[in-house]
């Protein structure tokens, strides 16, 4: 049993808006294990909404469409629905006294065209909205080799959580012939590009592989996401658990966390673990430093006291050895970060030294990185949070 997503609106097709429903919604239905095999997003016209309603109908066995609900004439869904199952709309009473009642709480006369809202596709089920107007609409279409049932809900993104949780998924769940449990864990790696890190793992980014492993890359930092089907969730975790063991004897410490850790996470813990402290020290790189090493702080209670804070200066230039010891001096900090000016360096690539000090001695590398210099900085910035993190790890006892 397949499902596919349709996202309605010209918010949407026009790129002023990004479609998350479908990403939230995708992930449920990972996690009841029903695979999606399309992602279709269609402005507000009932051509386009009637062509991607007929694909996804002949194709899957459930639709989950959000979006295009509303009173106003660009809200179509209920029109487009009506026409794809080939039934007229009739208008539902109960409905009608929902969506009016919401009015008369808030005092309000009802608009003449939120009586749109109580229309409904003949034989359809209505999808309650405890939070909205608008109610979503449960409808079976006629396929080739059955039917295809089509969830439509809302938009806005805490309705539409709302009523999935209080209605689409109770069904999902009712309609799974065998229930089949989708784990996800996320690897997450720095210090290596995406193809590095693959040729250095044994044939485990390949398709069709059970655990299904995938690697993605997000400004230097590389997630490996392993996927495992099973009975339940402890079936699915020890299925993940050999491949996870492989991957972090593979990457050694590239590898520096799981789930959503960033490496300024790994790094503040790193020598929190060692019971110190840091502070930073950066030239031209417009803060990100001491912006990743503050958010770490927000983020993670133990993280704030690591960090001391830093000096952000904004253009010159720095002797990243001799910097990393004064601020390490100034903010009283067990470690000093220190990151020098991003410079153009030869065929196109950017250039930029940095420098760790502790009471062990200074580190000084010079890293060179590919891309514009705005990717530079940042990769500047996590590299240089990374070389704290390695140095950590390098060290016995207390910094
Ligand atoms: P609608 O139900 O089409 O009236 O959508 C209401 C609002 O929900 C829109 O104005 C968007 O801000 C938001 N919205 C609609 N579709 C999506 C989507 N696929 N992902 C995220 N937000 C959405
Ligand atoms: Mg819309």
């Amino acid at each position: 049993m397949h499902a596919e997503l349709i996202a309605i609106g010209d918010e949407l097709t026009s790129g002023q808006r990004l479609d998350t429903n479908s990403r939230w919604m995708a992930a449920e239905l990972g996690v009841l294990g029903i695979p999606v095999t399309f992602h279709t997003t269609v402005n507000d016209t009932i051509e386009a909404g009637l062509e991607a309603f007929r694909l996804a109908a002949g194709r899957a066995a459930i639709v989950v469409v959000t979006g295009g609900l509303g009173p106003t004439a660009d809200d179509l869904t209920r029109d487009v629905l009506a026409a794809a199952a080939g039934v007229p709309l009739d208008l539902s009473e109960a409905a009608l006294v929902a969506v009016e009642s919401r009015f008369v709480r808030r005092g309000m006369p009802m608009p003449e065209s939120n009586r749109r809202q109580a229309l409904f596709p003949r034989g359809s089920r209505i999808i309650p909205n405890p939070d909205g107007t608008a109610p979503g609409i449960d409808v079976d279409i006629p396929r080739v080799g059955g039917q295809c049932r089509i969830f439509a809900l809302p938009g806005v993104p805490s309705e539409m959580k709302t009523m999935w949780r209080a209605t689409v998924e109770p069904a999902l769940v009712a309609m799974l012939p065998e229930r089949a449990t989708i784990v996800q864990r996320r690897i997450k790696c720095f210090g290596a590009g995406e193809s590095a890190i693959e040729s250095m793992l044994p044939d485990l980014v390949r398709r069709g592989r059970d655990p299904l492993v995938g690697i993605t890359a997000h400004e230097a930092t590389i997630t490996l996401r392993i996927a495992a089907r099973g009975r339940d969730e402890a079936d699915c975790l020890a299925k993940i658990a050999p491949t996870e063991a492989t991957i972090r004897q593979c990457l050694g410490t590239i590898a520096y966390g799981v789930e959503d850790d960033e490496i300024e996470d790994a790094a503040v813990a790193a020598v929190a673990a060692r019971g110190g402290t840091l502070a930073s020290s950066e030239i031209g790189t417009a803060g990100r430093v001491a912006a990743l090493l503050a958010e770490a702080g927000m983020r993670r209670l133990a993280a704030a006291e690591v960090y001391r804070g830093g000096d952000v200066l904004p253009a010159g230039s720095l002797d990243v050895r001799a910097a990393a010891a004064a601020i390490r001096r100034e903010r009283v900090a067990a470690c000093g970060l220190a990151v020098g000016p991003v410079r153009p360096a030869a065929e196109g690539r950017q250039a930029v030294e940095i420098a760790v000090a502790d009471d062990a001695g200074v580190d000084v590398v010079e890293h060179v990185f590919g891309g514009g210099p705005d990717l530079a900085r940042s990769r500047a910035a996590k590299t240089a949070i990374n070389l704290v993190r390695l140095r950590m790890l390098g060290r016995e006892g207390p910094v």
